[in-house]
């Protein structure tokens, strides 16, 4: 049973996230239907995915891989997919590869072979983005830029392993305007890399937009938007 309350809630914020999707789309002469919603339900719990779900959301973010595996556990009667938006740890690969559609996180080239190792192993295809680090911020994961060059050759030997994009995390900022330089910068990259020959298909997707910049990320070329608190509303303060 759905609180009907929550599913309220959830639909119409659901519906105006929509609605500001399709305005930035239009603004700059994209189909809406081009750029996928991811609705980051960390720190929510099963209720809030079921409302998201039955309003018609089907992609979910994560950016913990056991609170990730234990709500999809707990809404395992839908078919939901699910998105790993943060940091993966050596130790958690074997866990996250399978259960997790997509993994936006991959930083390193030793990362990548390792995901392809065990999604060789289960023979599960898992499509991942590499998360670039345009600030050079020492607290924030992602491959600095001068690591794609090895991320590239990995995945040139991945069997079961996918590259389709790049995702950014910026620094956070206030205005989303100021966030437009960092990810113009991302599709500049991504734009740089296709000319030294990178396959289209691994430079397909742009993960970038949050629930305050999302619109200014689509202008920019996103083709995946990553939405929290839009979504769900604002999370409690959570033990990191
Ligand atoms: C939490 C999170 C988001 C969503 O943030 P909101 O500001 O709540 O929309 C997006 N991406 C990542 C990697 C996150 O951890």
């Amino acid at each position: 049973m759905i609180d009907v309350a929550l599913a309220s809630a959830i639909a119409a914020s659901l519906a105006a996230v929509h609605s500001r999707l399709e305005r930035a789309a239009a603004r700059s002469g994209r189909d809406p239907s081009s750029i996928r919603l991811v609705a980051v339900s960390k720190t929510f719990g099963p209720d809030h995915v079921r409302a998201a779900f039955a309003a018609g959301q089907r992609d979910f973010g994560e950016n913990r891989v056991q609170e990730g595996l234990t709500k999809a556990a707990e809404v395992a009667d839908l078919p939901i997919a699910w998105h790993l938006v943060g940091h993966l740890q050596w130790n958690k690969v074997r866990k996250a590869v399978g259960p997790f559609a997509w993994i936006h996180s991959v930083d390193s080239p030793e990362l990548l072979r390792r995901i392809d190792a065990i999604a060789t192993e289960r023979a599960s295809r898992v499509p991942v983005l590499v998360q670039v680090d345009l600030a050079g911020e020492a607290t924030k994961y992602g491959a600095p830029e001068n690591v794609l060059d090895s991320i590239f050759e990995a995945a040139s030997q991945c069997r079961f392993t996918a590259v389709t994009g790049l995702m950014l995390l910026p620094p956070y900022v206030e205005d989303p305007e100021a966030a437009r330089p960092w990810f113009r910068r991302l599709r500049a990259l991504r734009d740089e890399w296709r000319g030294r020959g990178v396959p289209e298909a691994w430079l397909a997707e742009l993960s970038m937009g949050m629930s305050h910049d999302f619109e200014v990320a689509i202008e920019e070329g996103a083709t995946i938007v990553r939405v929290g608190t839009a979504i769900f509303g604002s999370r409690r303060a959570v033990a990191a």
